[in-house]
């Protein structure tokens, strides 16, 4: 698929994780997808994926590099898309241990909240999004244990919210960019096409 006409371009956070299958998925659904590693490059960009990876490692990089307030800013008034780690970063409350984060999402989440020999799994579940279920490819995932009242659930792996968004954030528990389904990042980019 080429990238639509008068789409801008959509940065994937690039400090660590799988941060290149992100910017795959965009390029599939239509984007113009770059690789963030600046703060001064969030300017160029539309719209933001946090991927998958460790959230740890990914806060340790930002702040040594001064890059943690000029995200939380950019979070706080551009679409962004959470992926795993990416959703712990975007989460208000992170347990499992407690974490700093952005803050973005109401929502308190549990790092690695599915036990040892469960802590990878594909499954497949109903959704909001049109066409039918969804697999998920979970990677030691975090659990959404708790949602505010502006969070819009649309998905679920049994009773946990696994696929969620809140005004111009969304954000998924598991691995959309890992699957060959691109309705999710499609999801995304329509999102940043609405926010303009
Ligand atoms: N376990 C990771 C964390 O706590 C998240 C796993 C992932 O992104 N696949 O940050």
């Amino acid at each position: 698929m080429t990238a639509t006409p008068g789409l801008g371009r959509i940065g994937v956070l690039a400090i660590q994780g799988d941060y290149a299958a992100h910017a795959e998925a965009l390029s599939d659904a239509g984007a113009s997808p770059f690789l963030v590693r600046k703060p001064e490059q969030l300017q160029e960009s539309e719209g933001l994926i946090l991927p998958g990876g460790e959230s740890t490692t990914m806060l340790r990089f930002l702040e040594k590099h001064n890059f943690f307030e000029a995200l939380r800013s950019y979070c706080g008034t551009h679409p962004v898309f959470g992926t795993c780690a990416g959703a712990i970063l975007l989460s208000r409350e992170v347990r499992n241990p407690a974490q700093q984060s952005l803050a973005v999402l109401d929502v308190v989440i549990e790092r690695n909240a599915y036990g040892r020999q469960i802590d990878s799994a594909i499954v497949t579940a109903d959704t909001e999004l049109a066409g039918g279920p969804l697999e998920m490819v979970f990677i030691r995932a975090p659990r959404i244990l708790s949602v505010g009242p502006d969070v819009e659930i649309l998905a679920r792996r049994d009773q946990d919210p696994v696929l969620i968004r809140q005004g111009h954030a969304m954000a998924a528990t598991f691995h959309p960019e890992l699957s060959l389904d691109r309705r999710i990042h499609r999801a995304f980019v329509e999102l940043v096409r609405s926010k303009r």
